[in-house]
């Protein structure tokens, strides 16, 4: 699953449009498991990030609704 969000998104953070790889391709789940568990596999769900995105979106200061997408 990871691949294939890794591979669907390009490579690229969907928050800076940075390229990522290894240990820097976050998988972030859009809604949070915590309120719908049926979508911890739903690719729908699934977005890569880098790692310093990811540390901004779990914390909150954006939502991702209203952010840009980037496609790389
Ligand atoms: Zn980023």
């Amino acid at each position: 699953m990871r691949e294939y969000i890794y591979e669907r998104d390009g490579g690229c953070c969907k928050e800076c449009g940075r390229f990522v790889f290894g240990r820097q391709a976050h998988i972030h789940h859009i809604v949070p498991i915590s309120e719908n568990p049926s979508l911890k596999l739903d690719p729908s769900n699934l977005i890569l990030l880098c790692e310093s995105c990811h540390k901004k979106v779990e914390e909150g200061s954006r939502k991702w609704e209203e952010r840009p997408y980037f496609f790389c």
